[in-house]
């Protein structure tokens, strides 16, 4: 290839993209160029309407000038600095921030670049914890069947996907999975938390008995799992769940990367459950998306066990280069301010119903056989065509993008989840787009 060649806007041969189909892609590429408020728009100047909030992360819409201006002026006013032995005022500030925003007793923030390193840095504190404690023998983790945990060795040992796990070798040692909580024979278009289900908490016991409590550091599930098809908590099970670890002194932690900010009409899901973890990882919403940034928030338990060992010791051998990042930093500020001043966590809360109606208007659109919601989360499950999986899904994603909607889909499941802005009539076009497609797919 000659070098105009492969430097050409055109060439869409050198970047590997993540999680995508490439050489279907590159032979229709579909090329987002600006967004602004609840709208992409791609090169060919057509709108598209974000049903997805980007990948579950832009809860306060595209573009804030609050955010944007934010960035702009940190970057300007010092665009690097290191958190190893150092630090900068807006880091503190936004752990404090962040940390009020959690139930009492949630009080500390470690701060990541993503959620796959939050949850890689929660399970390695939950570890080291015990261990400070003397109680080292605590090594083994156990996650959820059909959980995502991003993509980090430590997230796809407690990660529940075979695609995610069976081409990376032996995962970590030590790790076992519940059972995931998907139950539609029981709870097929539940509309919030499923009646049933609340008793494969007790699985855990089972584990228990398996592996002897003394064994087991932690436990990792998502309150509600996104990434995996929207699979919701039955009522009861997490706070089984939080009494099982209790008496069996186990870590619970709640992997909120999509839960957090909003999406469920309450600051976290911690609040929203009423179910209080040990640690809590955060990513996506924390910044709008607008900057790489995550964190673990820890109970003061936890962080105190640290805190009590020499003083001149690193408690914590455990960090990144852009750990509290100031710009990100910056984002996160502004992001959290938006969040206040729009009131969107209430906004959330007052249209999620109106989002149940619409989505559960799908109920007898052919080819549909279930509808899941909560917060402003939806899911439509498809039937798959008999001997080629996620084909009918994908279909209605390229259609839908072909008419100005953003979807995401996991095997034959839609997913839906869009910016905490938005507006009914968005709401409207979201499932009026998806009848019309959903009448189209093969
Ligand atoms: N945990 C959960 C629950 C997630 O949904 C995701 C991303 N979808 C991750 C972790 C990983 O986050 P990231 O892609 O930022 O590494």
């Amino acid at each position: 290839m000659s070098d105009a060649a492969a430097t050409s806007p055109n060439n869409l041969d050198a970047f590997w993209m993540p999680f995508t189909a490439n050489r279907q892609f590159k032979s229709n590429p579909r090329m987002l160029v600006s967004a602004k408020g609840m709208y992409y728009k791609n090169a060919e100047g057509q709108s598209i309407l974000d049903g997805t909030s980007g990948l579950w992360c832009c809860n306060a819409g595209h573009g804030d000038p609050r955010i944007v201006n934010a960035v702009s002026q940190q970057i300007a006013e010092m665009d690097y600095a290191p958190a190893f032995q150092m630090g900068h005022p807006k880091i503190f500030e936004l752990a404090a921030r962040v940390t009020g925003m959690f139930p009492s007793g949630l009080d500390h923030m470690f701060f990541t670049n993503s959620g796959s390193e939050s949850v890689d840095t929660a399970l390695k504190i939950a570890l080291a914890y015990h261990r400070a404690r003397g109680d080292g023998a605590r090594t083994r983790l156990i996650g959820r069947e059909r959980g995502y945990h991003g993509t980090g060795f430590g997230g796809i040992s407690v990660g529940g996907i075979v695609a995610n796990r069976r081409t990376f070798g032996t995962m970590l040692a030590g790790v076992d999975h519940l059972p995931h909580t998907h139950l539609p024979e029981k709870n097929a278009f539940s509309r919030g938390q499923p009646e049933h289900g609340a008793e494969l908490a007790d699985e855990l016991e089972r584990l228990v008995t398996l592996h002897d409590a003394s064994t087991i550091a932690a436990v990792i599930v998502e309150p509600v799992a996104g990434s995996t098809g929207v699979i919701l908590p039955p009522k009861g099970y997490l706070e089984r769940l939080r009494e099982i670890c209790d008496k069996h002194g186990i870590l619970l932690i709640f992997d909120e990367v999509i839960t957090g900010f909003g999406r469920l009409g309450s600051p976290f899901a911690t609040e929203f459950f009423g179910v209080k973890p040990d640690l809590v990882t955060l990513a996506k919403g924390l910044t709008s998306g607008t900057i790489p940034m995550g964190g673990v928030v820890c109970s003061k338990g936890i962080y105190d066990a640290f805190m009590t060992g020499p003083d001149n010791m690193i408690e914590l051998f455990h960090g990144y280069t852009y750990s509290g990042h100031p710009v990100a930093a910056a984002a996160a500020l502004a992001t959290l301010d938006c969040y206040k001043e729009d009131g969107l966590f209430e906004r959330a809360n007052e249209i999620a119903p109106y989002w149940e109606d619409a989505l559960h208007s799908l109920k007898d659109v052919p080819h549909v056989i279930d509808l899941r919601n909560l917060g402003l989360i939806g899911a439509i499950e498809l039937e798959p065509i008999p001997g080629k999986p996620t084909a009918r899904a994908f279909e209605a994603f390229l259609k839908c993008y072909e008419k100005g909607l953003m979807i995401r889909t996991t095997g034959d499941i839609i997913a839906l989840s869009p910016p905490l802005i938005v507006e009914k009539s968005h709401i409207d076009q979201i499932f009026d787009t998806l009848r019309t497609v959903l009448k189209e797919v093969a």
